[in-house]
């Protein structure tokens, strides 16, 4: 049996998994499992970057690469994050369409693959993440390399009127059809996928797979999970217990709605604040019984759409609170610090809601995060209709982010709810999330992907569906 090769834009500590979380963990499991190798950019920026690192680390291979600063520039904080992140959240608005970019990106992609490329062994099988590496597969496949390799995109498969605006975004998408399989979080993302590549005709979709003339592209749903029992722990901490009882306390009979997000503009954060404002303007009766805490980290500080986000909000918080606190009550409480998990797992419990409305998410983990923390069996949580997550936890208060008025009715019906109906809603979603964890989504993916066989396209083109199982 080959190996398992592992690639991604930063390798994940290997030593410091446990801290680094579900993700980390899951993929050093199946590394381990599957003997492996783990490949990505150092994270280091130098003037050359001919040199491969290799080294053993707790058992593992671990190869990485070196970015000069122009790559850095181009490629990473460029058509990664500038381009493809916003475009495919649907923020066409915000979509840097910048050649310069594209073909940085490329260049990276091609270099990383020629790093990585003596590397591998014939029996070896890959498993490529993300939206930074898209045209790997088909790098490598240009250079002769035949192993199955499969991709994992974290982020939301994007529509086609919105895939479309990107120059040239028919090479992109003829590069993932160098993958075996690829895995999205939901079906209506591989709907998307297929109805994207049928019909700009990019390859065929034969109601199993999506084929040209020279490759056949398993597609399937892997929703991600997170370390569930991992979750229950950190709630039973002295850090968790702490924090809980230092709200509670200041809380003083009070209800506590929590959000937390990165500082991102795919969050709606904007629009949560503002639908708060408007309950505190319609509901006079939640001033001094409500309160509202954020927890939002900055992100990607050198981008300039994240610095006018987070000057937004800071303004939209200090008129909220301005217009509304007492001496004795603030309604918001705006945090821009990142928390141990363990005080996370505290706050989440001392939390009646879970507010959790982006305008379009993957997945979205802190949904599942605040349903684990529950223990309890109590609590709300309303989910964005945006978001993978809402496909799962079907007994949240699903709500369109974009409207005030339903996040107002939502939390209005959560403060509302009775013990009762919190209790059969919560004890639905902590099965759902205890039994789709990321141990069982890696080695979902990884057994499919070992498991594919690869038989030449059918002769037929047989008419595209987009409903079809994927
Ligand atoms: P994204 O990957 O887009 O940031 P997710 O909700 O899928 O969104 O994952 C965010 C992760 O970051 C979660 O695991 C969450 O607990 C973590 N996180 C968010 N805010 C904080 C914070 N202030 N402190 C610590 N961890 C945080």
């Amino acid at each position: 049996m080959g190996r398992l090769v592992v690639v991604s834009n930063r390798v994940g500590p290997i030593r410091g998994a446990a801290r680094a979380g579900g993700l980390a963990i899951a993929l050093v499991d199946a590394l381990r499992e599957g003997r492996g190798l783990w490949f990505g950019w150092s994270g280091d920026i130098t003037a050359s970057t001919g040199a491969v690192h290799h080294e053993r680390t707790a058992g593992l291979e671990v190869a990485t690469v070196d970015l000069t600063e122009a790559e850095h520039n181009d490629y990473y904080n460029g058509f990664a994050n500038r381009c493809l992140w916003p475009l495919f959240h649907y923020r066409i608005d915000l979509t840097a369409y910048d050649r310069r970019y594209y073909d940085g990106y490329q260049r990276v992609n091609a270099r990383f693959a020629q790093a990585l490329l003596p590397l591998l062994r014939d029996d070896d099988e890959l498993w490529v993440h993300d939206y930074h590496l898209i045209p790997f597969a088909q790098a490598l496949r240009a250079m002769g390399v035949k192993q199955r390799i499969g991709f994992f995109l974290h982020i939301p498969f994007p529509s086609r009127e919105v895939l479309v605006t990107l120059p040239r975004h028919e090479r992109l998408g003829q590069s993932l059809l160098a993958y075996d399989l690829i895995g999205l979080h939901t079906q209506r993302d591989c709907e998307r996928l297929i109805d994207y590549v049928s019909n700009e005709t990019i390859g065929n979709w034969d109601g199993r797979y999506l084929y040209t003339d020279q490759t056949r592209t398993q597609v399937q749903a892997f929703p991600i999970g997170i370390d569930a029992r991992a979750y229950a722990g950190y709630v039973d901490t002295d850090d968790a217990r702490r924090q809980y009882a230092r709200v509670r306390n200041a809380l003083r009979g009070r209800t506590q709605i929590i959000g937390v997000d990165r500082l991102d503009y795919t969050k709606g954060l904007p629009e949560r604040f503002s639908a708060f404002e408007r309950m505190l303007a319609d509901y006079p009766d939640s001033h001094g019984r409500v309160e509202y805490l954020q927890i939002a980290p900055l992100s990607r500080e050198s981008v300039p759409e994240y610095v006018d986000l987070r000057s937004r909000l800071e303004g939209l918080a200090s008129r909220i609170n301005g217009q509304y606190a007492q001496v004795d009550w603030t309604p918001l409480h705006y945090i821009n610090r990142t928390l141990s998990r363990r005080s996370l797992a505290g706050l989440y419990r001392a939390s009646k809601i879970g507010l959790v409305t982006p305008l379009r998410d993957g997945m979205n983990l802190v949904a599942k995060e605040y349903v684990a923390s529950r223990f309890d069996e109590d609590g709300v949580l309303i989910l964005s209709d945006f978001a993978g997550s809402s496909r799962e936890l079907t007994d949240a208060i699903v709500v369109n982010p974009f409207s005030e008025e339903e996040i107002v009715e939502a939390i209005r019906q959560a403060l509302e709810m009775p013990l009762d109906e919190r209790k059969k809603r919560m004890r639905k979603m902590r099965a759902v999330v205890a039994e789709n964890n990321i141990y069982r989504w890696a080695g979902k993916i990884v057994s499919t992907l070992l498991k594919f066989e690869f038989t030449a396209p059918e002769e037929t083109h047989v008419s595209v569906s987009v409903s079809g199982s994927c």
